[in-house]
């Protein structure tokens, strides 16, 4: 059976962080599901690829994928990728990757960047074990999903934006305590990469007197 979903990772910062395999199969299928098109549209044109974009996010995924499914039935080939890194992973992509397994469809994920792996191995905290959390709820349920991973012996992996970040590790502290071992990075795979390992407590000092700018990963040691 040919595959007719490929989900393709893109760079998280450094352009050059795609795979031979993704530009080739980008330059094979016949249309590029792209989570931003005019973003997409960047990376295909410095990769010298025109293909037929079409737009697929959080806000047209359902309406979407009958019609794409409808589509790779009929023999199209599509490759689905993000804004950065991995679809699919606090991204688009797991409805349309469900609805093409529920329809018999052969998918392909590719392997390629995503920003919690190199978070997670510059920490320096265990990663034979891990919990990844993607984001935290905002509002409602956070404190319950704090108390629950109070308890988590494994090291917890977040995605946090920047003007939540201070906010953020005040909580972590209040739920983990000042010295449970934790690390953040930013910027990963570009010019300002910034990985700080110590405790909530170092990092909160750290993040109050420095830049808080760019994407950020928070590792957090599990409890003893
Ligand atoms: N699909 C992406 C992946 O595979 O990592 C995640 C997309 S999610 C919408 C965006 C979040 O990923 C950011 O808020 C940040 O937490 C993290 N992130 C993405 N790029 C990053 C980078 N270069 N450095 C640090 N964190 C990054």
């Amino acid at each position: 059976m040919e595959t007719s979903l490929f989900v393709v990772p893109t760079p998280i910062g450094n352009l050059d962080d795609i795979t031979l395999r993704a530009i080739s199969v980008l330059r094979d299928v016949q249309v590029v599901l792209a989570e931003d098109t005019r973003t997409s549209g960047k990376l295909l044109k410095h990769l010298d690829i025109q293909k037929p974009l079409w737009s697929y996010h959080i806000f047209n995924e359902h309406k979407k994928v009958d019609e794409i499914v409808a589509k790779m039935k009929e023999g199209q080939r599509f490759a689905l990728v993000s804004d950065a890194g991995t679809p699919a992973i606090s991204d688009p992509g797991y409805l349309l990757v469900k609805a093409c397994l529920d329809a018999g469809i052969k998918i392909e994920c590719l392997p390629g960047p995503t920003a919690f792996v190199p978070a997670l191995v510059k920490s320096g905290l265990p990663t034979d074990r891990f919990v990844f959390e993607g984001f935290l709820p905002h509002k409602k349920g956070r404190k319950t999903r704090l108390e629950i991973l109070s308890q988590e012996k494994r090291t917890i992996v977040l995605y946090e934006s920047p003007h939540r970040i201070l906010k953020a590790l005040d909580q972590f502290i209040d739920h983990f305590g000042p010295d449970r071992p934790a690390s953040i990075s930013r910027e990963l795979s570009k010019k300002f990469e910034e990985t700080v390992n110590g405790t909530l407590l170092g990092l909160k000092t750290h993040f109050t007197s420095h830049t808080i700018k760019g994407e950020f990963v928070v590792v957090i040691g599990g409890a003893n």
